[in-house]
């Protein structure tokens, strides 16, 4: 919601482009079958189609809007998300407008009770967390799927239907310019938390909702803090509630306030309510000078998803499969890993790289990494919005020992999200067999970046697909390049990196090989989203073709 007399796209500080829907060759009668249909051209709607046009696949994007989401929404994109946006050529834009941080203060009655510092080491390429609106995410992305030839984007082009044959999908399609019928082998429905998609094909969300509400508001003030994130619980202007306070960039700062136990929510959303409640806040932290109301809304939060996120041909991405308690800033975080997920598997399949079986990994791997966040977020939840009194003399009592005890300081930080491992996926199962490193990036989880000596970071030099990190000391190994020759024939766009043997992979001072805990002849696989599929103390080319074929949707 906006302030009385400003449009629902009336910004303080975004201008909202308006785009046409084009003329679609099915209207001509000319349609083509489409490999990839994109239904909701929000941040994960655009970042698959961004992800499958890195390896090639084109698609079509409809969005029945004629610009990007309204009000800022997300407003924290994790390191992980920046290192999915860098793989696919869109990071720069993000690192030029967003604030990073990593660091947050608790405060408990006006004390300061615990304060958040999240990992960062010099190896990272990225902060862990930046703040930036989530219209100049879309806008960002958008700029790339404007330029980008694979991608054929239509706004203003509501799917109203879907029929699923065994071999694809049928999309019924109206636009200002008429209706249309449109064929694709696959789609992903990436239509947001009310899901049309989802309803055509009669499925429902399963899960929790959690009583707390809370008011979301952005506010534009000069006002002088770094950027952090700051937790008040119990704060003189929202007695016995909670506040989150943000900055973004252009001296936006989004503020959540819990409701008071009983409060009205038709009144709680009233402009006077908000500026009143809003005003105390901001008087609160310190703030002297004038301020304005960017916009509004309220919030509940809940743990709900799909029970099966592929269901045939069609496959659910984002909010569409999953909704999220915003604590700990996980819906859109969640569901970027998702299109980068399913956007390379899909494109491996559809260029023949790899059988149709490897999309059946998708559902167990981000259906596993929304539990976990689930089982973070209800514990986030319990403690921002406890539901029973019992939880609140507990979550009160947690609060005020962390006043004067090191030990109950921890309680009071709101969960940040960390990337899920992929422990128990169809991938990575058998491959763990015979780890024998006290360290390094585990099978199934996000590999970590390297700082390499010369500049630069490891990642910066893969290419697109499978990676084989194989360590030498100094030497080349024929068993070694005798295995990397197998797995560049199963991907093509594999990337062999040999760290120790020359120029910038020299690894003179061992400091690649003591992120991987390697040694001579230890070899890690990374699937094409830089997750490790296998790692090899010495090499076993048995075993790591095994693992290889695996990951391509072989047994
Ligand atoms: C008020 C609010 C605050 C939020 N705060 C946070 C936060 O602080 N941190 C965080 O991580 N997340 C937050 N979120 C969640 C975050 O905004 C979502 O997780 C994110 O937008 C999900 O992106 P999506 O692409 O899956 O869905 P959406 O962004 O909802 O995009 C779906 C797209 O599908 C289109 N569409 C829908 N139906 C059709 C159809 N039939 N045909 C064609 N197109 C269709 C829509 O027009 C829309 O563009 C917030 C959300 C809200 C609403």
């Amino acid at each position: 919601m906006r302030p009385a007399g400003r449009g629902p796209l009336e910004s303080l500080y975004f201008n909202y482009p308006l785009f046409e829907a084009p003329r679609a060759a099915e209207l001509e009668g000319l349609g083509p079958r489409h490999k990839v249909a994109i239904v909701g051209a929000g941040p994960i709607g655009m970042t698959a189609a961004l992800t499958l046009a890195s390896h090639g696949v084109a698609c079509v994007l409809l969005d029945q809007k004629e610009t990007f989401n309204d009000g800022s929404r997300a407003t924290c994109i994790s390191r992980s998300s920046m290192q999915i946006f860098d793989q696919i050529g869109v990071a720069q834009p993000f690192l030029e407008k967003a604030l990073g941080w990593r660091f947050g203060s608790s405060f408990y009655q006006g004390k300061l009770v615990y304060r958040l510092e999240m990992p960062h080491s010099p190896n990272d390429k990225f902060l862990p967390m930046y703040n930036l609106q989530q219209q100049y995410v879309e806008q960002f992305l958008h700029d790339a799927v404007a330029k980008c030839q694979l991608i054929d984007m239509r706004w203003s082009s509501e799917v109203r239907s879907v029929t699923t044959p065994t071999d694809g999908a049928t999309l019924s399609v109206t636009t200002p310019r008429g209706d249309y019928t449109l064929l694709s082998d696959y789609v992903l429905a990436a239509d947001g938390a009310r899901s049309p998609m989802r309803s055509f094909m009669g499925l429902r969300l399963q899960g929790d909702n959690y009583e707390g509400k809370y008011v979301i508001a952005d506010v534009r003030m000069a006002h002088d803090f770094p950027t952090e994130r700051r937790a008040f619980f119990d704060p003189v202007s929202n007695p016995g509630g909670t506040i989150l306070i943000h900055k973004q960039p252009g001296d936006i700062w989004r503020i959540d306030y819990q409701l008071q136990d009983g409060e009205p929510e038709d009144e709680a959303i009233l402009e006077a309510t908000i500026r009143a409640r809003v005003g105390a806040i901001i008087s609160e932290i310190g703030h002297l000078g004038d301020w304005d109301l960017e916009w509004w809304s309220i919030y509940s939060a809940n743990t709900l998803c799909l029970d099966e996120y592929k269901h045939g041909r069609v496959i659910f991405i984002g909010d569409s499969a999953h909704i999220v308690p915003i604590f700990g800033v996980r819906g859109l975080n969640n569901g970027l890993a998702d299109a980068h997920n399913i956007g390379w598997k899909l494109a491996y399949v559809l260029n023949g790289i790899a059988d149709e079986a490897l999309l059946d990994s998708y559902s167990p791997e981000r259906r596993g990494a929304t539990l976990d966040v689930f089982a973070n977020a209800s514990k986030s939840t319990r403690f921002m919005t406890p539901p029973t009194r019992g939880w609140t003399l507990m979550r009160d009592a947690a609060l005020s020992l962390s006043v004067d005890n090191e030990f109950a300081r921890p309680f009071a930080n709101p969960r940040q999200m960390t990337p899920y491992t992929y422990g128990d996926s169809p991938l990575t199962l058998a491959s763990t067999a015979g780890d024998q490193f006290l360290g390094g990036p585990v099978v199934g989880a996000a590999c970590p970046n390297v700082a390499l000596p010369g500049g630069g970071h490891l990642f910066d030099k893969l290419d697109r697909g499978f990676v084989a990190i194989a360590f030498h000391d100094g030497t080349a190994d024929t068993e070694v390049e005798a295995t990397l020759t197998v797995l560049a024939k199963l991907d093509p766009n594999l990337t062999a990196v040999r760290i120790g043997l020359d120029g910038a992979l020299a690894d003179q001072d061992g400091t690649i090989a003591r992120a991987f805990c390697a040694v001579p002849g230890t070899l890690y696989l990374l699937r094409p989203d830089l997750y490790v599929a296998g790692r090899w103390r010495s090499i076993n080319a048995d075993e790591i073709v095994g693992s290889m074929q695996r990951c391509l949707g072989g047994h």
